[in-house]
């Protein structure tokens, strides 16, 4: 953010004097410089420095980092209620083809979230999975990492990595520590976006076959 923000007051302006203005010298900045040409936020000039790219916007297809919101990218919540068996909560993994399922309580709201290995270790456990209720084996809240609809996909990305977790649920705060699920960020959704990024950097077609 503090290289976008110097860019944008000094442009054009060389590698060398944005790692100037921020202290330190240029090799320290040149994985951020690089991030922010490939992702097509800054646009380096041969021989003249960094400027801001400025695309249209209501460019649809418009997902730099830094704008792209949690509500633009994200899926259909997958979720079950705490009483939910193991195998039917299993089961629905499969036929809603996602990685991490979410539980609510008997009043709608987040309480919980059980992934593929929470899954594993159960039926390792020898758990009886046909009458024992996934609220038994799922993380609680109150240590369920969520993000919310204005979040930007950098951020929930940020909490995946932090957090090393494989999906977030989306929420909309109804009360104290009360959150109804909206939807989810996977680290596909994130992959998606990179990929999205990618296309509309101006250098598709650079290194690969198309
Ligand atoms: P896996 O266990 O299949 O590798 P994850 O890395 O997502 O999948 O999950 C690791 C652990 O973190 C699990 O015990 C899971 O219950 C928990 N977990 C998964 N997602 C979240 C989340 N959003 N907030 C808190 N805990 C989570």
């Amino acid at each position: 953010m503090k290289i976008i923000e110097i860019v944008q007051k000094h442009q054009p302006i060389t590698g060398n004097d944005i790692a100037d203005r921020l202290g330190c010298t240029k090799p320290t900045i040149r994985a951020d410089l690089s991030l922010l040409t490939r992702s097509g936020i800054l646009d380096a000039k041969p021989n003249v420095g960094y400027i801001l790219n400025h695309k249209p916007a209501d460019n649809p297809h418009d997902f730099s980092l830094f704008r792209a919101k949690v509500k633009d990218v994200k899926s259909p919540a997958v979720y079950v209620e705490e009483e939910c068996s193991i195998h039917d909560a299993i089961v629905k993994i499969f036929l809603k083809d996602a990685g991490t399922i979410f539980v609510v309580n008997a009043n709608g709201y987040l309480s919980g979230v059980v992934s593929r290995k929470d899954f594993l270790k159960s039926i390792m456990g020898n758990m009886n999975i046909h009458n024992v209720p996934v609220g038994v084996i799922m993380t609680r809240m109150p240590n369920i990492i969520h993000t919310h609809d204005e979040e930007t996909v950098l951020q929930a990305a940020m909490k995946i990595m932090e957090h090393k977790i494989d999906s977030m649920p989306v929420v909309e705060e109804v009360g104290n520590n009360l959150y109804k699920i909206t939807g989810r960020i996977s680290k596909t959704t994130i992959s998606k976006v990179f990929v999205e990024i990618g296309k509309n950097s101006g250098e598709w077609g650079v290194g690969s076959e198309e």
